[in-house]
């Protein structure tokens, strides 16, 4: 099997936390680009946990569910075509590290 590509650097750092007042902010960095994503969580009754996130400076709102592998679903065209997404991504790395 040959070798994949290195994939660039990804790093993901919770900006603002969310404790506060429920907004929290995150930035992903990619191969030197940072791109910041607010989020807030919502509720969620059908398995895992819901977080409405957008990135800064753009409108588009995705309704991102984090959970069991089976839980995780985005609305961007990224999930419909992969299965997962910078936003489900972020969101679970976020948990993971205990930040959420
Ligand atoms: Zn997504």
């Amino acid at each position: 099997m040959p070798d994949a590509p290195p994939k660039p650097a990804r790093t993901i750092a919770l900006v603002r936390s969310p404790a506060k007042d429920g907004v929290g902010v995150y930035r992903i960095t990619v191969g030197g680009q940072t791109q910041f994503y607010t989020f807030h969580e919502i509720r969620c009754d059908i398995g895992g946990r819901g977080f409405a996130v957008h990135r800064l400076g753009l409108g588009t709102l995705y309704h991102v569910r984090i959970g069991r592998p089976i839980d995780c679903s985005c609305e961007c065209m990224g999930f419909l075509s992969r299965n997962t997404c910078r936003h489900v991504l972020g969101m679970r790395v976020l948990v993971a590290k205990g930040l959420l």
